[in-house]
């Protein structure tokens, strides 16, 4: 029987490690199969994690947070978690590598998902055309044009970045005033590959078998427009990933796992959330690593308090 499991492997999740492992507490992560390390491995540069005062890319700080809770003995397991039962005392996970684990805690950092457009064919134009990650893809398009819609951080991010690439990147948001940083606002602003389609939204994606082009919306007169693309990248978000244990612990209205006050403590006794899965504000690296290490100290409190 372990004393900790954590789910999840971003900043939060390794916080996490670190912090129960230095506790003597032996904790097994379990990072996923292909995910391991979360959202900031499909990051480029991070430019605001507090110490790096030049910035690194978002797979280096990954890297540096696994080796640290490596080194104090948190086990990683590149697995992912397909059920859990967190009800009892003793808390059963299981992986789709076919192994099951008992444990007295689990700390659940499993993140926020991207968002889909919710269009016909978004599926199926996936890795054709259509992406959700400009680090993964945008070597794919070298001088040519493409879109990027949404008005966060991730929009202004992914836009700057892909102009490295691309000839032309329009980006296309719904509102007329963007969401993100003024900082990230002013970088998108003033790159000149970049133009930006204020009031607009994706009606339509076009192409059979590879992205061609989408059809416009105007939100504010409804009028449609078609615009040739040869990529389109959707940066409009992320959902917390909670259906591993939507039916077991208590959610927000919004969704996300419910936790008392400035803790970590979930509806289930044992069962701690940090990270963007509780997180509907903030969701920065700096703050999933502050929150894993709440749930960290919250587990080690209620082991202490158990025994
Ligand atoms: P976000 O802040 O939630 O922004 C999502 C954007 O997409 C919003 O502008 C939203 O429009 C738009 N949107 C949502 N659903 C849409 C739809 N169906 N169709 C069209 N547009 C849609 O998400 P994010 O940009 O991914 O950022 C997530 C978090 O990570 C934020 O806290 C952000 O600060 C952080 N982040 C930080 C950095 C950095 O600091 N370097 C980089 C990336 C992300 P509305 O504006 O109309 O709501």
């Amino acid at each position: 029987m372990r004393e900790v499991i954590i789910i999840g492997s971003g900043p939060a999740g390794y916080t996490a490690g670190i912090y129960t492992a230095r506790a003597g507490l032996n904790p097994l992560l379990i990072a996923s199969s292909v995910e391991a390390g979360g959202e900031l491995m499909k990051t480029t540069e991070v430019e605001n994690y507090p110490g790096f005062p030049t910035g690194l890319q978002g797979p280096e700080l990954m890297d540096a947070f696994r080796a640290q809770a490596e080194r104090f003995g948190t086990e990683v397991l590149l697995d992912d978690v397909i059920e859990v039962d967190l009800t009892g005392a003793i808390k059963i996970v299981k992986t789709g590598g076919g192994q099951t684990f008992e444990a007295k805690t689990v700390i659940l950092a499993t993140g926020a998902a991207y968002r889909e457009l919710g269009l016909p064919k978004e599926k199926e134009l996936s890795g054709h055309g259509v992406s959700w990650c400009a680090t993964c893809d945008g070597f794919f398009f070298r001088e040519k044009t493409i879109a990027v819609i949404g008005g966060g951080d991730s929009a202004m991010e992914e836009a700057n970045f892909l102009t490295r690439f691309a000839s032309k990147v329009y980006l296309i948001h719904r509102r007329d005033t963007f969401k993100a940083s003024k900082i990230m606002q002013e970088r998108a602003l003033a790159n000149p590959k970049i133009e930006v389609v204020w009031n607009t939204e994706v009606a339509e994606l076009l192409g059979e078998g590879k992205l061609s082009g989408i059809i416009t919306r105007n939100t504010v007169d409804g009028s449609t427009k078609q615009l040739d693309l040869d990529g389109l990248f959707i940066a409009v978000g992320n959902d917390p990933r909670v259906w591993l244990v939507e039916n077991q612990v208590e959610l927000t209205a919004e969704k996300f796992i419910k936790v008392e006050g400035r803790s970590s403590k979930t509806s289930l006794p044992g069962v701690f959330a940090c990270g963007d899965v509780i997180d509907p504000t903030y969701r920065q690296a700096i703050t999933a690593a502050g929150s894993g290490c709440v749930a960290a100290l919250d587990a080690e409190h209620y082991l202490a308090d158990v025994k």
